[in-house]
């Protein structure tokens, strides 16, 4: 009994020390993102500002307002006019450069809080987080409360799917019972969005997309392929995830131009659905397999050290592998990427709103600088300038009434805002690098953003992001 009692006691203070240790590390990596907090007592934290000589791309139309006043007033655009008179506000003179709204990228998967300093540098000022877990909740309460700088904030809960197991990263669920419950648990706790995934049978779908009815959650669907492509087209679903899917699951993996054509239209007669792409990530595995050494490149190190040991080298390996069995999957993959870009055309002449998204976080998808690869896949597929910046702008803002104070440069509007020296809808690439970047009305300069980039580099916090992934495996 006294060696029990012994050894017990020596097994309590192990997982003591172990807790303690885990505490200790999350604080220490939190501390390494604090350059992101908003400081209430000094500048950043002003949200009222008028800028003028402003020539404005506003987005509800395709049209330029030249040279214009703009009143924000506590981070909502106040009003848009010729002369504003306000006093004691700060002025700022754009000099004749172009304001546009912020830039949502629909697809992401974010794992550290550095990353939201990617996004902003890159003029993304809201994200669709499709992956969540505890973690994200956290960030999405701080960005309400105004306590750091970073895109605005929305996000799934963690990914359902059926009974079979294909991987712990997702919620298999059992009955249509447990269904109802987990879906009325993420309302309560403060997600925005259900995201269903590969898998879900049609009888606990059922059950999700009830339950989501009743507590007012839209869905985000990756397709399953245990249901008809069809079934996806549900008034609850409010997109649809991946190009690649209408390929894999509609199609078979057969790039048919013929058999495409009724799921196209059965895609743009449902007029609540939503369609985003990713063909970023998608094409990233092409990248993989023409570049052995991707990932050594400079770009890499912005990506989230656990993602990189267990996703980026994993898929490299895989897709290394499957060229070397096989010289034309190389091939096989680029003709289906360039499928992609083909649905994307279709569903876009077709009337189909198209939401840029990017899959960013996972495989070599770089967090922030792959929106801007996203939206020339869609100038490369024939949309007009004007037609690419909406699938990054006000498209995305219609998808979910919560994200409609987004979007648009008109009063009432959230003041997420761009400021970029070339006219966009003439040279989409001055959308890379704005001088100023507001988010909520609060202005972050060039300078400001660009030691974002920099301390977003070469991240060692492996252990840490682990530990936040064990959080999600214990709460679910
Ligand atoms: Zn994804």
């Amino acid at each position: 009994m006294k060696i029990l009692k012994r050894l017990l006691k020596i097994v309590s203070a192990l997982i003591g020390v172990l807790v303690l240790t885990g505490i200790i590390t999350l604080w220490l990596d939190s501390l390494g993102t604090r350059y992101l907090r908003i400081n209430k007592n000094d500048l950043t934290s002003l949200n009222s500002y008028i800028i003028t000589n402003v020539n404005i791309v506003p987005m509800n139309q395709d049209t330029v307002l030249v040279d214009k006043m703009v009143h924000i007033k506590e981070g909502v655009i106040e009003k848009i006019a010729d002369s504003i008179e306000v006093d004691g506000i700060e002025i700022i003179d754009a000099k004749n450069k172009y304001l546009t709204p912020g830039l949502i990228d629909m697809h992401v998967h974010v794992w550290d809080r550095y990353e939201l300093g990617l996004y902003l540098s890159n003029g993304v000022t809201a994200v669709r987080n499709l992956w969540g877990i505890p973690m994200h909740l956290r960030i999405k309460e701080d960005v309400i409360e105004d306590k750091i700088f970073s895109p605005m904030f929305f996000t799934t809960g963690p990914k359902l799917t059926g009974r079979e197991f294909i991987g712990d990263d997702n919620l298999n669920l059992a009955y249509p019972s447990e269904a109802k419950e987990k879906v009325i648990s993420y309302k309560d706790r403060g997600y925005d969005l259900i995201k269903t995934y590969y898998g879900l049978d049609k009888e606990i779908f059922d059950a999700v997309i009830k339950q989501a009815k009743i507590s007012d959650m839209d869905i985000v669907a990756h397709p399953s392929q245990k249901v008809p492509f069809s079934y996806h087209l549900n008034p609850q679903i409010k997109s649809i995830e991946h190009a690649e899917e209408i390929v894999q699951q509609a199609l078979q993996y057969d790039l048919d131009s013929t058999k495409l054509k009724p799921i196209i239209e059965s895609i743009s007669q449902s007029k609540h659905t939503n369609y985003c792409p990713t063909i970023t990530g998608f094409n990233n595995i092409y990248q993989m397999m023409i570049d052995d050494s991707i990932l050594s490149s400079a770009s890499i190190n912005y990506m989230n050290p656990l993602i990189k040991k267990v996703d980026s080298e994993n898929q490299f390996e895989r897709w290394s592998n499957a060229k070397q069995n096989d010289r034309s999957e190389v091939s096989r993959i680029k003709n289906q990427h360039d499928f992609h870009i083909m649905i994307v055309q279709k569903l876009h002449a077709a009337g189909v709103n198209i939401i840029c998204g990017t899959d960013a976080g996972i495989g070599i998808t770089l967090p922030g600088f792959s929106i801007h690869q996203e939206m020339a896949f869609y100038e490369e597929a024939g949309f007009s300038n004007y037609e690419v910046l909406k699938t990054a702008t006000v498209n995305a803002s219609r998808t979910h009434s919560i994200m409609n104070q987004l979007g648009t440069i008109q009063e009432g509007k959230i003041a997420n805002l761009l400021l970029v020296d070339e006219n966009p809808l003439f040279e989409l690439s001055s959308l890379e690098n704005p001088s100023y970047v507001f988010v909520k009305g609060r202005k972050l300069d060039r300078e400001t953003l660009d030691s974002y980039n920099e301390k977003a580099k070469n991240r060692k916090n492996l252990i840490a992001s682990a530990l936040r992934y064990l959080e999600y495996l214990i709460i679910e």
